[in-house]
């Protein structure tokens, strides 16, 4: 069987590292926040290109930090996209804000820029464009649409760790990005973890309180904030991995390479790369008609695949109060019923992608 993902890989390829940066946590007695946190947000900030790095206990804080930073409270309309994992939707609703859905572009993936407008009202605050699959969304409308409005622009990174936009990495294009250290994820921890990226002061200041019950002076609360802290153990793992995050991108492409030079797109849709993005492919995510059967016959053949995402915020029960029609979103619908998530992580080898690659090409001889 060749797997989705292996999670112990890093762990393996990096032991003696990894082992190194847990005693010194481990032996200095500090267990919260502390110098391996600071040098961590330090290094963090310093590879996005950003002046601060914040933080915070998992992705979906560092989200709806970020929103509460940028003053998103009850009533408030926030713009997502309808196709996106539902953290970036409850960061929202954790604000007492509105999710405001909007369409993906069909071969990106992303939020569709032309479909914004028509979705702003009195009541938006923000526009919260996902870089979904670690391909960056196209950001440059999105800007110029929010500058229009005088709208705050957060980008959820949570898939898009070392991926650039027209040049540049993610980190500032907007006001401010979401990261997620989630284990899976293209930098991540050994457990939760999550940051924000600005360049802006009063965002970093602002998560600095939020994420520590309010309080920049120990016992003194100015607001009622929240305890939402980056381990320094997951912080000094992630210091480790990020020495070797462009190594690994590297390799996620290579093998996206391969899947893009070796499927046959007589019967599948493969993934969309416009020219102004270099994308770090958390996901190769393939699209077809019969995607049930196509998963079930790769399955047999040996090959592990999963769904990103098979249900879409709007249809979930969690959602249901919304009382969103069954096809007011069929972009979203129909991708949930389409798309197909291929093995992908730095410790797939080139053979095994090849493998995959012949063995999609003979499913879809059989389709
Ligand atoms: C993983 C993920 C998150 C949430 O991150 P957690 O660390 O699991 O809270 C948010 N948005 C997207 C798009 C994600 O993939």
């Amino acid at each position: 069987m060749i797997p989705f993902l292996d999670l112990k890989a890093p762990y393996t390829e990096l032991k003696a590292e990894l082992d190194e940066a847990i005693a010194r946590v481990v032996s200095s007695g500090w267990f919260i926040g502390g110098a391996e946190v600071e040098q961590f947000e330090a290094e963090y900030a310093s590879y996005c290109g950003t002046d601060y790095a914040v933080g915070v206990a998992n992705g979906l804080d560092a989200l709806h930090l970020a929103l509460r930073a940028m003053g998103v409270g009850p009533g408030d309309e926030v713009i997502v996209p309808s196709n996106t994992y539902i953290a970036t939707w409850l960061a929202v609703s954790q604000c007492g804000a509105i999710p405001v859905p909007v369409e993906p572009d069909e071969l990106t993936f992303n939020i569709n820029p032309n479909f914004i407008e028509s979705a702003i009202t009195s009541r938006t605050k923000v526009i919260l464009p996902v870089h979904l699959y670690g391909q960056p969304a196209d950001l440059d409308p999105i800007l110029e649409i929010a500058r229009k409005h005088g709208l705050r622009v957060l980008e959820d990174g949570a898939q898009a760790h070392g991926a650039s936009y027209r040049g540049r990495r993610l980190g500032a294009h907007g006001d401010a990005v979401a990261w997620s250290f989630y284990p899976g994820k293209n930098l991540g921890a050994m457990g939760d973890g999550g940051a924000v990226t600005t360049n802006d002061p009063k965002i970093a200041d602002r998560l600095q309180v939020l994420r520590n019950y309010g309080s920049r002076v120990k016992y003194v609360n100015e607001i009622q904030g929240y305890n939402s802290r980056l381990d320094p153990l997951q912080a000094a793992i992630l210091r480790v991995k990020l020495n070797y995050l462009d190594q690994w991108n590297s390799k996620r492409k290579k093998i996206a390479e391969i899947y893009s030079n070796d499927i046959s797109r007589a019967k599948l849709v493969l993934p969309h790369v416009p020219e102004w993005v270099d994308p770090v492919w958390h996901l190769y995510v393939i699209r077809t008609g019969q995607r049930d059967f196509f998963q079930s016959k790769l399955n047999s053949a040996g090959v592990a695949t999963l769904i990103h995402y098979p249900i879409p915020p709007h249809m979930q029960e969690a959602y249901g109060y919304m009382n969103f029609g069954s096809n007011v979103f069929p972009i979203a619908s129909q991708m949930a019923n389409e798309v197909l998530s291929l093995p992908m992580g730095p410790s797939l080898t080139e053979e095994d992608a090849k493998i995959v690659a012949s063995i999609v090409n003979s499913v879809i001889h059989s389709v």
